[in-house]
């Protein structure tokens, strides 16, 4: 196990970069400690494998280095960072069988043959794959064949890392829970520094303590589940984290109150003037609430209602925004629509990053109770 620390790296596929465009990855420095289990999340195309590459040792970046534990492995093979990785897609033998596949990275160890049999024996029953031991790889489904893919990295006890690429995509959704539970419970019971990359929400807050999310070739946050849903730090992550996302609204700022299309909006705090920036205002959707009547608020008219049973979620039109309107079950819609926000809540965003207002106390706020 390793602490793994990322010191000023940037990567372009291209030899000779020019912009900021031609990079795959644009600076960045970061710490993962020893034994963390994290997930890289992000859109198609943001960079998550090449980073999770470059951690690995399959891609040398253009820029920066990688320290395991002090030693500078920037230039290091994945043997010699003693990395497990395991890929999107299966990377098996297909004329070996099933036990003899998960056998081999321990065997190529140099690991003592009844500790091999014992892991094997072990991984077979997590992967519910012990019917199918002696079974050539070749015959099995794509999801069974994933699944040896994913025993294999983790037979591996000794490893300083198992980076995981987005590997339960071929596994069907029942399987892809248990799966994902297993290697929670691996985590705890072999504290593996685990980074798991994946473009799905759900899958990175269940599984990580801590989330990184990426957005355009940067991290735009590195915090846990409730710290992505309490104080997004960037536009992206509002949008990204949540179910529907954090509602963000163009505004103007003076003083403690935001003015979106001309309505003023009350923020709990003063924010300093602002040259130049795009501003907006960010407000997720539970904290936002329906006035009883419309004098108290700011008049919206109704797009749609969607029940997902738990709740209704209620798109509106604000001037020519659309917002959406978390209402809590049992609760009736107001015949003349008109919204307000919890002041506690709302985010300030200038140029897509948070503003710092001037007396923020950092002060932690509860959830709202009443759903
Ligand atoms: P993700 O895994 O988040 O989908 P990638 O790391 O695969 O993203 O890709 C990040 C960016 O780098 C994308 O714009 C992609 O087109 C580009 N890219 C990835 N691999 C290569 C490559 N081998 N050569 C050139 N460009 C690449
Ligand atoms: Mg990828």
């Amino acid at each position: 196990m390793a602490q793994i620390k990322i010191d000023r790296l940037a990567h372009s596929y291209y030899a000779k970069p020019e912009t900021e465009e031609d990079f795959a990855l644009k600076e960045m420095d970061y710490l993962w400690d020893d034994g963390g289990a994290y997930a890289l999340l992000g859109p198609s195309g943001c960079g998550k494998t090449t980073l999770l590459n470059i951690i690995s040792g399959l891609l040398v970046p253009s820029r920066g280095r990688i320290i395991f534990d002090n030693v500078d492995v920037t230039t290091k093979t994945p043997e010699e960072r003693n990395i497990a990785q395991v890929f999107q897609f299966p990377v098996i033998y297909d004329t070996m069988s099933v036990a003899e596949n998960l056998a081999f990275p321990l065997v190529n160890r140099g690991i003592d043959r009844s500790e091999v049999g014992r892991r094997v024996k072990d991984m077979l029953e997590t992967l519910e794959l012990s019917a199918k031991a002696n079974h050539k790889a070749r015959g099995l489904t794509a999801d069974e064949k994933q699944k040896i893919s994913l025993g294999r990295g983790l037979v591996r006890y000794d490893v300083n890392a198992i980076l995981f690429d987005e590997p339960l995509t071929v596994i069907d959704p029942q399987m892809k829970w248990q799966l994902r539970t297993k290697l929670k419970e691996l985590h705890e019971r072999f504290e593996h520094t685990m980074i798991y990359v994946t473009h799905d929400q759900t899958e990175a807050l269940t599984f990580a303590d801590k989330v990184v999310v990426m957005y355009e070739g940067e991290v735009v946050q590195i915090g846990t589940p409730a710290e992505l849903f309490e104080r997004p730090r960037h536009t992206f992550v509002g949008y990204f984290i949540g179910s529907p996302g954090m509602n963000i609204l163009p505004c103007e700022i003076e003083g403690n109150k935001a003015f979106v299309a001309g309505h003023s909006v009350d923020l709990g705090a003063n924010y300093g003037p602002v040259d130049g920036a795009r501003l907006e205002l960010g407000v997720r959707p539970e904290f936002v609430r329906f006035t009883e009547g419309v004098e108290a608020g700011i008049p919206v008219s109704l797009v749609s209602v969607d029940d997902v049973g738990r709740h209704r979620i209620v798109k509106v039109r604000l001037a020519q925004h659309e917002m959406n309107v978390i209402v809590p079950e049992g609760r009736a819609l107001p015949d003349k629509l008109a919204v307000v926000f919890d002041a506690e809540r709302c985010g300030v965003y200038a140029n897509s990053h948070l503003l710092e207002p001037e007396d923020f106390d950092n002060q932690v706020v509860g959830y709202r109770d009443d759903y």
